[in-house]
């Protein structure tokens, strides 16, 4: 009866599901989701969940029970596929049951890294899911000192949430700077001001090479206290239940630029598991930012219902953002690290600044420190991926009256 099963109930998984609807799909739908929880939203977990003095009632739900009952769809909560038989298109589920599908959609997300030198510890945080957050929230209101290990987008967050706690807070990176890995180093140089002038001592350049009693010791001898540690460093694809599929899988599911797993008929990936060709990239990549999710499940969606021949490709131009203290830090556009950024409005020293990435004179991607509509006017040149003259001579960003 063309059954469409989502494997994994997060953002992806449920906005695939939530799209499908949109476009008039009446065949049944059913999402299987490991966590205890309905699929809810991770960016608050990281921000107002960890520093809100109540005590959160539950997970930011992004869709109730009664408004998933309203999609007609069959959510199956603490529910987790542990393998994939193609051939007969059936998923094995932990409990030992299996399920069928027609149509399948791969939404299981990632996990976090665990880190050698603090691997089997106890007590070091990492932050994913919900019940991770409520751990992570409990342990800093009982600390007063804390070491965030990575500073990517999630030990940034987490560091500027246990500053605004109180807590003495050293942020190590092994990169030259925070961030550099998405933003590049002078725009990473910038966020670890922020975090300095934010009272976070920065230690970049630096390798955790053990967890002792009071703290972690970096490669370079020096010890640095903390009563709580987190892992902050990189993500995994949650794939092992796809091992022996027959579908490609290279750190993600690899898929072909409409979403669709390579070595399977009828199943495709979406969200920060699947990996594809996108149009600003060579080869191919693999998003772990909110926006992408949607905008995967979108595409995902539109091809899952399209004959073959009629399948799209992603357009939208990537965007991700980040909450730092009280600077919204927004990247518009996929621009490689090692592109320069000139700086086209505002300033580092006023924490309030537009800036545009560029590689042999075309513009590659815009950042905003605190200027979210500037950017969001950039998003065509960006896109069309304009001159960079021509961009900062026209300075649309710039609000002009009528
Ligand atoms: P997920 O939301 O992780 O959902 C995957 C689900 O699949 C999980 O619930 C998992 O339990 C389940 N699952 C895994 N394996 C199985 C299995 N075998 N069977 C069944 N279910 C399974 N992005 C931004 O752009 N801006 C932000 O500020 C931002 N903040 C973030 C803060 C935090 C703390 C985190 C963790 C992420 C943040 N993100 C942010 C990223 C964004 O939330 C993700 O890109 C998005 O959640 C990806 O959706 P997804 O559906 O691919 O994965």
């Amino acid at each position: 009866d063309d059954r469409t099963v989502i494997v994994g109930g997060g953002l992806g998984g449920l906005r695939t599901a939530e799209r499908l609807r949109r476009r008039g799909h009446r065949g049944p739908v059913t999402l299987l989701a490991a966590e205890p929880h309905l699929p809810y939203d991770r960016p608050p977990l990281s921000k107002a969940a960890l520093t809100a003095e109540q005590e959160p009632e539950g997970p930011p739900l992004l869709k109730d029970r009664d408004a998933c009952a309203g999609l007609d769809l069959d959510v199956r909560t603490g529910v987790r596929a542990t393998a994939l038989d193609t051939a007969h298109r059936r998923i094995v589920l932990d409990g030992g049951g299996t399920l069928g599908y027609d149509r399948l959609v791969i939404a299981t997300g990632v996990r976090p890294r665990e880190l050698p030198a603090l691997a089997g510890l106890e007590g070091v945080h990492t932050l994913r899911t919900w019940d991770d957050c409520l751990r992570l929230r409990a342990g800093l209101r009982a600390a007063r000192t804390v070491a965030v290990v990575g500073g990517g987008v999630l030990g940034c967050e987490i560091a500027a949430a246990a500053r605004t706690l109180g807590l003495e807070v050293t942020l190590i990176e092994l990169a030259e700077q925070p961030l550099a890995a998405v933003l590049g180093g002078r725009i990473g140089g910038i966020v670890a001001d922020l975090h300095r002038a934010g009272g976070v001592k920065v230690r970049c350049g630096a390798r955790v090479e053990r967890a002792v009693r009071s703290g972690v010791v970096l490669d370079d001898g020096s010890h640095v206290d903390a009563d709580l540690v987190v892992a902050a460093a990189g993500s995994v694809p949650n794939t092992e239940w796809l091992a022996g599929s027959g579908l490609v899988l290279d750190d993600g599911v690899l898929c072909d630029r409409t979403g669709r797993a390579e070595g399977a008929e009828d199943v495709f990936a979406v969200g920060d598991v699947a990996r594809m060709p996108h149009p600003y990239r060579e080869g191919t990549v693999r998003f772990e930012h909110w926006t992408s999710a949607g905008d995967g499940a979108a595409l995902v969606a539109r091809n899952l219902l399209a004959p073959p021949g009629e399948r799209a490709a992603p357009s939208e131009v990537p965007y991700f953002w980040t909450d730092q203290y009280d600077t919204k830090i927004q990247c518009l556009g996929l621009p490689d690290p090692g592109d320069e950024p000139a700086l086209a409005a505002g300033s580092p020293e006023s924490g309030r600044l537009l800036a545009f990435y560029s590689r042999d004179g075309r513009v590659t991607g815009g950042v905003a420190f605190g200027m979210p509509a500037a950017l969001a006017r950039c998003r065509k040149a960006i896109a069309e991926r304009v001159p960079l003259a021509d961009l900062l001579g026209s300075a649309p960003w710039e609000r002009r009256s009528l």
